[in-house]
């Protein structure tokens, strides 16, 4: 009796979900082919690039200068990464008395991020940051040095961590040998943990014991949850699973992961590695080391302040500018701080039945970047003054996931008008430590799920299907394949996705993800009682095999309330067998 009525009201709560939710669509990919050109054509694209490369070269006649056109229009790089106001924005700053004014973004105004100095930044911020022809400067070029050679001795290495708690013979011989293994500056990675830690370390540096042996994680990766003690709980697994039992195996094994993670996919320059705007593979825009905005600045001063203290900061270096098209005549001025930013917007609603598409550019062959549900209220931030292909392109931000973009103005109804007030009181913000230690609530590491353990119930590959449990995440598989990449370069393990592992392609069967999004949540259990239903039968095999929560034969609504339980209790794992 009890049972049945909690499938009745189940049933009514899905098909309103149903409803609701069945306009959700995957986010768009477009490839980009990048390619490097010569200083000519830098200079066409981004104007006055050449003078201020000549002034570097004057000085030090050994900078080598690469150009990197990423095929990425200017404007569609600052919307991809304007993204995840009110939620998690992509890009934030520390507040203080240089940092506020107009870096304030203006729809999310004074809202605090994470630790209450974490603010989300402005687009003019953004255009600010990115534009290379800001940093090709005495102080800021480091951003772009290619990270890709070893570039250290063992006294270069121990006269940069001298004073630090690297300052071991241990540490510093583990970071000659690293940068040697995999071809990656040595500097680099002692910026790295010092950034990760501060200059005196902190308890995933001091060790942590996990069954009775002390493991390190000098890189922090992994190293990521909902307060101090997950995080370092996390962090603590993760190196154990890796077997970094002492300094120097952290060290070796953080730089294997920095190498086929980050630096060996393209994103091999800190600029890079906070602006992905050439890592195709793990996902455009995406696969960011850092949220912190001046992220890549502030790594690449350490890397220099390195140089400086060994005396080779006018040595040999190659820089990798980036490119993009459509950039401005000249560069985007610093934001002020004396003016605010505030911004007056109309208010409308969604009205497209099933969802609307926003794009990246004012066109309806742009990038599908994602949807926002029918019904959901947008901010209009820019009203088009024009048409492009028979519509008006607004530029509008989602209320509900700050999903910001371009849509036709068709299927919006204007409902209002609405204004911030921007920074009225920004916070003042004082760094007690040149060498910032990390923000626990806002790791800058990278993010490999909850550690997933991978064994006979989470993992099997069976001819060319890669089957896994439903709490398994590519940084989980990538414990056994450190190879392991996901096709469409999302970085998400789903039902029908593809995992490429040593060269070989898999299909991935994800237990519970029956639609195949990625994610395993209430739209897995619709789209199994529409197959039990038999109003929309599933045929693939592999999201049947998703479906059969419970293991067995057929698909019954016992995989439902199995399904909807694991949904609940979010620290169970659906099991593959
Ligand atoms: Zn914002």
């Amino acid at each position: 009796m009890k049972f049945s009525k909690i499938i009745s009201i189940t049933l009514i709560i899905i098909m309103l979900l149903y409803i609701v939710l069945s306009s959700f669509e995957g986010l768009g990919n477009i490839s980009y082919a990048g390619q490097n050109i010569s200083i000519e054509e830098a200079e066409r694209m981004a104007p006055g690039i050449t003078s201020l490369v000549n002034n570097l070269r004057n000085a030090h006649p050994n900078y080598n200068f690469q150009f990197y056109n990423t095929g990425i229009d200017w404007n569609e790089a600052i919307l991809r990464e304007y993204q995840g106001h009110g939620a998690s924005p992509k890009n934030l700053f520390n507040t203080s008395n240089s940092y506020s004014g107009m870096w304030y973004c203006p729809v999310c105004g004074t809202k605090n991020y994470d630790n209450g100095s974490l603010c989300c930044a402005s687009m003019d911020a953004l255009r600010y940051m990115m534009d290379p022809r800001n940093s090709i400067t005495e102080n800021s070029v480091f951003q772009f040095k290619s990270l890709e050679a070893p570039d250290v001795t063992y006294e270069d290495v121990v006269r940069v961590i001298a004073g630090t708690f690297l300052d071991h013979e241990e540490c510093a011989r583990a970071v000659v040998e690293a940068s040697q293994k995999y071809n990656i500056n040595g500097y680099y990675l002692v910026a790295k943990m010092l950034t990760e830690h501060g200059k005196n370390g902190s308890t995933l540096s001091n060790g942590v014991q996990v069954n009775g042996v002390t493991y390190y994680n000098f890189f922090n990766i992994g190293a990521y949850g909902n307060g101090v003690q997950a995080i370092i709980t996390n962090g603590a697994n993760y190196a154990a699973s890796k077997g970094w039992n002492s300094k120097a195996a952290s060290i070796i094994g953080g730089a294997e992961f920095a190498k086929s993670s980050y630096v060996g996919k393209g994103q091999n320059t800190c600029y890079y590695q906070k602006f992905n705007v050439v890592n195709t593979e793990s996902g455009l825009f995406s696969h960011q080391y850092a949220q912190n905005i001046l992220a890549a600045e502030n790594e690449g001063s350490k890397l220099r302040a390195n140089y400086i203290i060994n005396g080779q900061v006018t040595g040999n270096h190659t820089f990798i500018i980036p490119l993009y098209s459509n950039m401005p005549q000249t560069a985007q001025a610093r934001p002020s701080t004396a003016t605010q930013n505030r911004i007056s917007y109309e208010t409308a609603v969604v009205t497209a039945n099933g969802g609307l598409k926003v794009r990246s550019r004012q066109d309806i062959n742009s990038a599908h970047i994602g949807s926002i549900p029918q019904n959901t209220g947008v901010k209009v931030l820019i009203r088009a003054a024009s048409q492009n292909n028979g519509y008006y392109w607004d530029l509008v931000i989602a209320d509900s996931s700050g999903l910001c973009g371009y849509v036709a103005r068709n299927y919006i109804r204007k409902t209002g008008e609405g204004s911030n007030a921007g920074s009225s009181s920004p916070t003042e913000y004082v760094p007690s430590n040149p060498t910032p230690t990390p923000n626990p609530s806002n790791p800058t590491n990278p993010k490999p799920s909850t550690p997933t353990e991978v064994n006979e119930t989470t993992l099997r590959i069976v001819n060319e299907s890669l089957q896994v449990s439903a709490n398994m995440t590519l940084a989980d598989l990538k414990v056994k394949y450190p190879n392991a990449v996901v096709k469409d370069g999302n970085d998400k393990l789903g039902t029908c996705s593809k995992v490429t592992i040593d060269g070989k392609d898999y299909d991935v069967m994800k237990k519970g993800d029956v639609n195949g999004d990625g994610d395993v949540n209430i739209l897995d259990t619709v789209a199994i009682l529409n197959h039990i239903k038999e109003t929309n039968k599933i045929t693939n095999v592999a999201k049947l095999e998703a479906a059969k929560i419970k293991c067995e034969g057929s698909i019954t609504v016992t995989d439902v309330v199995a399904l909807l339980n694991y949904i609940k209790e979010t620290t169970a794992d659906l099991k593959i067998k």
